[in-house]
């Protein structure tokens, strides 16, 4: 089922309960107690979808409590050079394996960045085919999609692609559904500097540091998706100063797969 049925049923409700009300069809306080809760309704349902931590629609990964002081690494919305360069350079140097949830497209573009991510030990995931709000699409054009980009990803890595992070992390009960019958687990985050919007590489270093707890998924971005115009070089100088950080305060990285299956 999609949310956006859900929503438009809801106005629909509002609306006429208020229209009811109005010419005194029903009882006015009863109108307006209708179309308050079915705006509560959406609200609530609506922030349930597009809030990164909570599993209402299905199975989101966003942290593993249990995999104690392991964390890992993810980047979305890439390959795009020269920043994925970079990354790979510095997660090479201190031995660090991280995830890339990739845009499929962006992959096609740069078949040597993928295999190179591959050829690290990194693990390849799918952010989508294109870089598009899932919540807006119909199930058949999620389908087509999410098949053509993990099928595209498996061809360039070399991987078999089991995890997904839809874009902006929105999902809801068909989104979820199609996540499964590709394969696909849903993963989000449980620490999220905002790295995209180029707060300076310190201000990001701060925000993981005050955000991370055991079995953390950390979400920064190598990419720029749809819209290719933004420098990630605050990301790429600050990655140096969270891996040794978070090294000294004892963690160790792990792919999200990895992760995923520690303290089982
Ligand atoms: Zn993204």
């Amino acid at each position: 089922m999609r949310l956006i049925y859900i929503l438009a049923i809801l106005t629909f409700i509002g609306m006429a309960a208020l229209w009811g009300g109005w010419y005194g069809l029903c009882r006015r306080k009863l109108a307006a107690a209708l179309a308050a809760a079915c705006i509560l309704g959406g609200g609530v349902l609506l922030l349930l979808a597009v809030l990164p931590g909570n599993s209402f629609y299905g199975t989101t990964v966003t942290a593993n409590p249990a995999a104690g002081k392991n964390v890992a690494l993810t980047f979305d919305d890439g390959p795009y050079p020269p920043y994925t360069d970079e990354l790979l350079a510095v997660l090479q140097q201190r031995q660090v394996k991280a995830t890339f949830f990739m845009v499929a497209a962006n992959a096609r573009q740069h078949p040597e960045l993928v295999a190179q991510i591959a050829a690290q030990g990194h693990e390849v995931a799918l952010h989508a085919l294109q870089h598009r709000d899932f919540l807006k699409l119909t199930p058949a054009q999620q389908q087509s999609d999410v098949a053509a980009g993990k099928e595209l990803l498996e061809k360039l890595s070399g991987q078999q692609i089991t995890l997904m992070r839809p874009p902006h992390g929105f999902r809801d009960w068909s989104v979820l559904a199609t996540l499964r019958q590709n394969g696909l687990t849903a993963v989000n985050w449980s620490v999220i500097p905002r790295d995209w919007t180029n707060p300076g590489s310190g201000v990001i270093v701060q925000r993981v540091m005050e955000q991370v707890q055991p079995g953390a998924i950390i979400l920064l971005h190598d990419g720029d998706s749809p819209k290719y115009a933004a420098s990630r070089e605050q990301t790429v100088q600050a990655v140096p100063v969270i891996i040794d950080k978070l090294r000294a305060a004892g963690y160790n990285f792990v792919t999200v797969s990895e992760l995923m299956h520690k303290g089982e």
